[in-house]
């Protein structure tokens, strides 16, 4: 059984209101200057000290406790993705094309209710509060711009939380994982190119095509064969990019796609390998390639300590039976940077319907969340910054 302080339920009404009207009005990364606008006019009012433009549209407060002591940091993601709204709801997106499909639109509204709650305790509480409210988070840079701006320049963070609604585990429970949790992303950009020609003759012509996609076969022994069976990675090729009509063999060939891993070590190995499988299989077939890679975000690793804090929270919530142990995902949040700046816990909050496992999940057009993980979430960002602070 969920248990929700006085001071929670208070706020759930206007939680949800303003997750439903962030959801009305969502906005892509690096474009949330509505979603910032409110972050910023309520924290003001709340009495935080208030930075704005940061990252482009990245919100900070700032509250100095009535007693010095650590410092803690809540980071929500407010932005939103570019897909047209499928899901049946009376506050379905308003802007065409793009749909909070990830749940940033809770992240920030459970944020600002932690913010409004702990600005309340803030004369009794040992330390201080940092609240990040984080742009491009699907595009995994938005963390890194904040900081770049020097979002948290003077700010020492002890201990770093967020949470994520998660539509894979029922709403009333709270997964964490132990350690690893989200792996590092890395953009790949390989050009292959041959030689142009007529479709018709293939000979007198050296063709991309044909490479890329032994190319594309090849690349998926990097795990199957070269990594160690207990190791988890990804290379994924999404995209393919070529040729302008029936007849005529391209020049080159573009492909785009993504690499994942939890450990730093194997991330740089298959870096090489990738290289290595590129340029040699583009060569067998008489073609050049080059490989490129965007390091976008590190993995996200929980602290033990930290970790072993946030369930204690999330059990005092959701009842202990009801904290899952998680395994880690192999979806990646550039939380990440934060959590080099503080030792940190990501929680996952159960956010699916009655019908789970079949609510879908996110990124679907058809995304949906029951809105009681609100609460929970909210009360999660409380019971930790509370508990680091020394006012529980
Ligand atoms: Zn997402
Ligand atoms: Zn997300």
């Amino acid at each position: 059984m969920t248990r929700t302080s006085p001071e929670v339920q208070a706020l759930t009404e206007e939680m949800i209101a303003l997750r439903r009207d962030l959801h009305r009005h969502p906005e892509l990364g690096f474009q949330e200057t509505r979603t910032a606008g409110i972050v910023a006019e309520r924290l003001r009012a709340l009495g935080y000290t208030v930075r704005t433009g940061l990252g482009k549209t990245g919100v900070t407060g700032f509250l100095a406790g009535g007693k010095p002591g650590k410092t803690v940091l809540l980071r929500a993601d407010i932005d939103a993705l570019p897909i047209q709204e499928q899901a049946e709801v009376a506050w379905k997106s308003e802007s065409p094309g793009v749909m909070h499909a990830c749940g940033h639109d809770a992240h920030t509204a459970m944020g600002l209710a932690a913010a409004e709650i702990l600005a309340k305790d803030a004369p009794s509480l040992a330390g201080n509060l940092c609240f990040v409210f984080q742009p491009a988070e699907e595009l995994l840079i938005g963390a890194e711009a904040m900081l770049k701006d020097g979002a948290l320049e003077g700010v020492k963070p002890d201990a770093a939380f967020a949470v994520h609604v998660m539509n894979r585990w029922p709403v009333g429970t709270v997964a964490i994982c132990d350690g690893a949790a989200m792996t590092s992303a890395d953009k790949l950009i390989v050009t292959v190119t041959g030689r142009g020609g007529h479709g018709a003759n293939p000979h007198s012509a050296i063709d991309p095509i044909v490479a890329s996609a032994q190319i594309v076969t090849a690349l998926q022994t990097l795990v199957s064969r070269e990594t160690h069976p207990l190791q988890a990675a990804v290379v994924s090729i999404t995209m393919f990019k070529a040729g302008t009509a029936f007849n005529i063999i391209p020049d080159t060939v573009e492909m785009t796609g993504t690499l994942r891993c939890f450990d730093a070590d194997l991330r740089e190995k298959l870096l090489v390998a990738l290289r290595r499988t590129v340029e040699g299989v583009a060569a067998a077939l008489r073609c050049t390639a080059t490989v490129r890679n965007e390091f976008l975000t590190p993995a996200v690793v929980n602290d033990p300590p930290i970790t072993a804090l946030a369930r204690s929270v999330a059990a005092e919530i959701a009842g202990s039976d009801r904290v899952l142990p998680a395994e880690p995902l192999t979806g990646s949040d550039d939380v990440a940077y934060f959590w080099q700046k503080a030792p940190g816990c990501y929680a996952f909050i159960g956010s699916a319907k009655p019908e789970w496992p079949s609510a879908p999940a996110g990124h679907n057009a058809k995304f949906d969340i029951d809105e009681s993980a609100l609460s929970i979430g909210a009360e999660f960002l409380v019971g930790a910054a509370r508990r680091v602070l020394g006012s529980a």
